[in-house]
């Protein structure tokens, strides 16, 4: 069991931000910028480009609710989008919001972001979603 799939049970806290009976998206521990938030299937499948066409294009559709609800909620110019996966073998799309090119570096990351602050965030997030 991935550590994404034990988040998405419950068995491992997170600030959640939105869900399906699909799909689930959640603040990125060590967030690159505010918001950057992941979205993953239910189903753990390691390498995105293994998950069945069907599949994926849900995925991007909730990816691109989620991101409409972090750009109102986490104002920016554009929402960003990449796929790493090198880390946790559960495929899964950053979505971070960018005010310039800079704010996507994963070699540069919010290393302990205060809770209070995460926590803020993914409830304006997950409020935007649900309105
Ligand atoms: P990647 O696989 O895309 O290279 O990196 C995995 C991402 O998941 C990283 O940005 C990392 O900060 C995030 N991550 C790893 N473990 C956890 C976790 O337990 N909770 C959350 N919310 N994010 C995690």
């Amino acid at each position: 069991m991935t550590i994404f799939s034990k988040i998405i049970a419950g068995e491992i806290p997170s600030y959640k931000v939105a869900e399906d009976d699909k799909f689930y998206a959640f603040l990125d521990i060590n967030p690159v910028n505010w918001g950057h938030t992941l979205v993953v299937p239910k189903e753990e499948t390691d390498y995105i480009f293994d998950i069945d066409d069907a599949t994926l294009g849900e995925m991007m559709v909730f990816a691109k609710k989620v991101a409409v609800a972090l750009k109102k909620a986490v104002p920016c110019r554009k929402v960003g989008v990449t796929v790493l996966g090198l880390e946790v073998p559960h495929a899964h799309i950053h979505l971070v919001p960018l005010q310039k090119e800079g704010d996507m570096d994963f070699s540069s990351k919010i290393s302990n972001p205060d809770a209070e602050k995460m926590q803020w965030i993914a409830k304006n997030i997950a409020e935007e979603f649900n309105a």
